[in-house]
């Protein structure tokens, strides 16, 4: 491994410096941005903050004082450059599962305000291998309203690519997908998609969880009409932080989501028996936000202050065009299936390998501070967060990934067995 070539791209890196923004186990190699993102030193006193002096001494006062009341919007509106959207149009809520209900419901509320018998339209289209908790949600929804009123629809990826007109149709009301998919990494032409959805009277709704801070993202560009997606992945919100959802301004008006609490109301304080939705994205709202949860959010964002989509995406490339050619100067190309796609410009920030043994490589590359993740059945998946992670990283991450293979370290019985969490 030529380290001193390694060390001369870390300093040419022009988003090199903010590595220093954020907490870096010691000794370890994180390619894992794209399942928990690192914490900030800046998220970490805010948390700190919060507890000791917000909750901890001002209490209840600081709903007002330190503007908690407003944080799922002001977060919305931090969010919205970082994926190509006007302010009003985003905010931080939930989780990506529960938003993805209130989105297509809200979806539906749009067709049927344009009057359009539901009965002619009332599927929803996504993929086979999206993340299934997205495919769980609208299964939940078909349960409740029935499949006359919603109806999930699968098509393989690859199949819907090659023939949007066979899969988009008079029928379709949602076509909802992940930009990125989480197993392999390939990204969708939402653009291209969303416009033929369109043309057919379909809607959109894109999840953004392996786009949102990773890719640029173009949502009022692409002229999205729902998206969601998490904070926890590539934003660096911390465990379980709250996810965003968006709404295009056009929709806004005569949205209507079924999970409709108190934070979503006009005049929450009024105490009303009676349900009326405030104007504007603040409607997406249920119930009260988790202000320390919150609070990492917004410290989270603010290394995105500095720097451009561009620039991220073009040192995610760089980043994985390395992990590629180390593999292949070093042999282990031959044995790792790289089943994510080869033109850098049709993945995501990923790149997933399929191995018998994916598993147990896993397992020992993480014993050896090499931080990556397994998905089911046998990949071996990497993510690179130009944020924090260097080239410097890429080469240490390989060698040991070469020595594990070459001594067969990954055999031991230790790394057999499944824990809860992969
Ligand atoms: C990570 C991820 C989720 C997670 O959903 P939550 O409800 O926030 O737990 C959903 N969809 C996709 C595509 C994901 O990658």
């Amino acid at each position: 491994m030529n380290f001193s070539a390694l060390e001369r791209l870390d300093q040419a890196d022009p988003l090199t410096h903010l590595r220093d923004e954020f907490v870096i186990p010691e000794d370890t190699v994180y390619l894992d941005g794209n399942s928990l993102g690192l914490m900030t030193h800046g998220t970490q006193a805010r948390v700190a903050e919060t507890t000791a002096q917000q909750w901890g001494q001002d209490g209840i006062r600081s709903w007002n004082e330190h503007g908690w009341v407003h944080l799922p919007a002001k977060i919305g509106d931090k969010l919205a450059p970082i994926i190509g959207a006007q302010a009003g149009q985003v905010i931080c809520c939930d989780s990506i599962s529960v938003n993805l209900f209130k989105t297509l419901s809200a979806a539906f509320a749009v067709l049927d305000a344009r009057g359009e018998p539901r009965n002619q339209r009332h599927q929803v289209l996504s993929t086979a291998d999206n993340f299934p908790t997205d495919l769980y949600m609208v299964q939940g929804l078909q349960q409740l309203i029935g499949a006359e009123n919603c109806e999930l629809v699968l098509a393989d990826e690859a199949e819907l690519l090659a023939d949007l007109s066979k899969h988009i149709h008079a029928q379709t009301a949602i076509v909802m997908l992940t930009e990125v998919n989480f197993r392999s990494g390939r990204r969708l032409p939402m653009a291209e998609i969303i416009a033929h959805a369109h043309a057919a009277g379909a809607l959109v709704i894109v999840d953004l969880a392996h786009s949102a801070g990773a890719v640029p993202v173009e949502l009022d560009k692409w002229q999205a009409d729902f998206a969601v997606g998490c904070t926890y992945k590539y934003l660096n919100g911390g465990p379980g932080a709250p996810a965003f959802v968006y709404v295009a301004e056009r929709h806004l008006g005569s949205v209507r989501q079924p999970l409709s609490g108190w934070f979503g109301h006009a005049r929450p304080f009024v105490f009303d028996a009676q349900f009326e939705a405030t104007d504007g994205i603040g409607k997406m709202l249920s119930g009260t936000p988790s202000i320390l949860a919150m609070s990492a959010v917004d410290a989270a964002l603010d290394v995105f202050a500095d720097v451009t989509m561009v620039q991220v995406r073009e040192k995610s490339i760089g980043l994985a065009e390395l992990f590629l050619e180390l593999l292949e100067q070093t042999g282990l190309a031959r044995e790792f299936d790289c089943i994510s796609p080869k033109t850098a410009q049709q993945r995501g920030s990923q790149l997933s390998f399929a191995h018998p043994d994916a598993y147990a490589i896993c397992q020992a590359l993480i014993e050896h501070k090499v931080i990556a993740d397994f998905r089911a059945p046998n990949y071996l998946r990497v993510g690179f967060t130009p944020l924090y992670t260097s080239f410097t990283d890429i080469g240490r991450a390989v060698a040991r990934l070469a020595e594990i293979m070459q001594t067969r370290a990954y055999t031991d019985p230790r790394f057999q067995t499944r824990q809860a969490v992969t």
